[in-house]
């Protein structure tokens, strides 16, 4: 008897779909965009009528995304909207992509996803925490759907598996990230450029918001928890916008000793004043910091996790340092 697995569902659903609209979550990073590219190269490919979308809100995006070739991506719903199937990618939970229009019942989804703790809301969903990234699941429908991995393709997702992977270096690279990459390359994917572009031509204030946060680093219990924080004035100071402390609390992993690492920053929009983020990374995966974000209101993975919330740094930190203690 042959298993009928959620790949193989939601390659059918893709198969039989003409009209489609992908998307992913707020705030997008490298395997968010990469997917959503990704897929719609490989749709696009089998002659699909597919759209991308994102809210208004998230443009401009990223710094480093923006030479994706990103601009027929849409910021309003479409007319014929429920006649499309509705693909999201990399999204853990339906909460993530505040659009409204998207939590209509007569809107069938289907749900591609890397996180354990997704929320399954698709009609049909494409969910494995095995994944190194929702990259790797796009790669892997597009096999299966007999795509051929062009050049374009390859660089999409090959951005998402870099990002994810944290270069090649988190815990969720395994040799399946490797053949992934290995594919992707031979497909034309070059790592060096992709390299240049997403890590190596970044505005200089990101650096003057870095040299911030390390002045700044502090050690809690011991050198369990590395910590820092950015205020307002840091981001109003260096011309930064929110997107730039990306990347910040890796360099607080390296310290020995380190089981957490923790970055606050504060918000910066006006209607979310006196909010802070605050972004946990688990060092050496004794900590599932994912548990910590979701009883503070987020969510994520296991060892990289983050959450939104209105408490004073004294307090979140405190939280943190219990909740980190009880785990150890
Ligand atoms: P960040 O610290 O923003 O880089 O986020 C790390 C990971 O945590 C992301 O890849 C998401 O999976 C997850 N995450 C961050 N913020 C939230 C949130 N508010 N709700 C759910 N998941 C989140
Ligand atoms: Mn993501
Ligand atoms: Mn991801």
């Amino acid at each position: 008897m042959s298993v009928i697995t959620e790949l193989d569902q939601v390659a059918d659903e893709l198969r039989d779909a003409g009209r489609l609209l992908l998307t992913t979550h707020e705030n997008p990073d490298g395997d968010a965009l990469g997917s959503l590219l990704g897929m719609y190269l490989v749709l696009s490919q089998l002659g699909k009528d597919a759209a991308m979308f994102l809210g208004a809100a998230e443009f401009p995006l990223p710094y480093e995304y923006r030479y994706l070739p990103l601009d027929g991506v849409m910021n309003e719903p479409p007319d014929d909207l429920e006649e499309r199937l509705v693909v999201f990618l990399d999204c853990g939970n339906i909460d993530r992509m505040p659009v409204d229009f998207l939590r209509d019942d007569r809107i069938r989804i289907v749900n591609i996803d890397h996180h354990h703790d997704n929320t399954r809301f698709g009609e049909v969903n494409l969910v494995d925490p095995s994944a190194s990234c929702t990259a790797e699941l796009v790669w892997r429908l597009a096999h299966e759907l007999g795509a051929e991995i062009t050049r374009p393709m390859a660089e999409a997702l090959y951005v998402g598996l870099v990002t994810d992977t944290g270069r090649f270096m988190y815990r969720n690279t395994g040799a399946e990230a490797h053949l992934m990459a290995a594919d992707l390359i031979e497909a034309g994917a070059s790592p060096n450029e992709v390299n240049r572009q997403v890590f190596e031509s970044l505005p200089f204030r990101r650096l003057e918001l870095l040299a911030r946060a390390l002045a700044r680093v502090y050690r809690l219990d011991g050198g369990a928890i590395t910590a820092t924080h950015l205020t307002r004035e840091d981001f109003v100071e260096t011309g930064s916008d929110e997107h730039d402390s990306e990347g910040i609390v890796d360099h607080l992993r390296s310290a020995e000793g380190t089981v957490v690492a923790v970055l606050v920053r504060e918000l910066l929009a006006e209607d979310r004043a006196g909010l802070r983020k605050v972004s946990l990374r688990s060092v050496d995966g004794r900590v599932d910091v994912s548990r910590i974000a979701r009883g503070l209101g987020g969510g994520g993975h296991f060892q990289a996790a983050g959450f939104t919330t209105g408490l004073p740094l004294p307090e979140l930190l405190e939280r943190v340092r219990v909740e980190v203690g009880e785990q150890l």
